[in-house]
């Protein structure tokens, strides 16, 4: 029910560089500290194109972190991050205009609160993209449709539901056309019973083949929708995994005591 021209849309349209095997996204010997904190410890991440990487761990491991070092929100102390065979320069417009590769969702929704949902999701591809308006509603409305709040388009932020407000932030990531879409925390400030709505939204971009980043507990969607887990504490990745081993037989200590924990 999915064309293949949909697919190619989501996922960000034909890629450019090389298309063959080389991964979407390639963390390198990260290392990060704010002040003396040594926040992120030596981290190697390759994400290849196509593929859902969930980074699960126990909170102040540096996830959050990690999250917004590729997409340059912050700056790292050493090590490469590469999109799409690209680093990120460190500002100007280039910046801007490569940043648009990585989407973004965060556990709070980030709306504007004095602009519609439709002009929300319009915004970055007219001012960043250079999309004709006209162009950029179009695509908007589709997009608000296919995450299932087309109807709210004329809307502020604050008169939508958590759930609802949260899928137009998918669906204002999306506009952009990104690469890689990342999530910290997406379902972590909604009420309990909108939680499956964002994660089936989710879930549906996994399978029409959109690459993801996603920090979550969630272990269901894990399970459904990632090809690896990495598990992340104290800076580090202490283990990658596929979600069936690690959620029924990690292979650290930590792991494992952080699993007996949440589950
Ligand atoms: P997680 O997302 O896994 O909970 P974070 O990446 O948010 O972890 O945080 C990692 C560590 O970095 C924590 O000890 C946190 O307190 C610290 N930290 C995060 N952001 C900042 C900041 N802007 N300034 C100073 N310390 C920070
Ligand atoms: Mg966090």
């Amino acid at each position: 029910n999915v064309t293949d021209k949909e697919v190619t849309e989501v996922a960000g349209g034909p890629q450019e560089g090389d298309p063959g095997a080389a991964p979407l996204v390639v963390v390198e010997n990260v290392n990060k500290y704010f002040g003396d904190l040594h926040v992120l410890k030596d981290i190697n991440l390759t994400v290849n194109r196509g593929e859902v990487v969930v980074i699960i761990g126990p909170s102040g491991g540096g996830k959050s972190t990690l999250c917004r070092s590729i997409n340059r929100l912050e700056p790292i102390d050493s090590g490469r991050i590469l999109v799409d065979g690209k680093e990120l320069p460190k500002e100007g417009k280039e910046l801007a205009r490569l940043r648009a590769d990585v989407g973004m969702v965060f556990q709070s929704f980030n709306l504007f609160a004095h602009k519609t949902i439709l002009e929300n999701v319009t915004l970055g591809p007219v001012k960043v993209r250079k999309v004709p308006k006209e162009e950029a509603e179009k695509h908007a409305m589709e997009l608000l449709d296919r995450v299932g709040i087309a109807s709210q388009a004329q809307k502020y932020p604050a008169q939508l539901s958590g759930g609802q407000q949260q899928r137009a932030a998918i669906a204002r990531s999306l506009a952009m056309r990104p690469k890689v879409m990342l999530f910290d925390e997406p379902t972590s400030a909604l009420d309990p019973e909108m939680v499956n709505e964002v994660l089936d939204v989710m879930t549906e971009l996994a399978r029409e083949g959109m690459t993801m980043i996603v920090v979550t507990h969630e272990m269901g969607f894990a399970r459904r929708a990632a090809q690896k887990v990495v598990f992340m504490a104290d800076g580090q990745i202490v283990e990658e995994n596929t979600p069936d081993e690690f959620f029924t037989n990690a292979r650290t200590d930590r792991a494992k005591d952080f699993l007996s924990k949440i589950l």
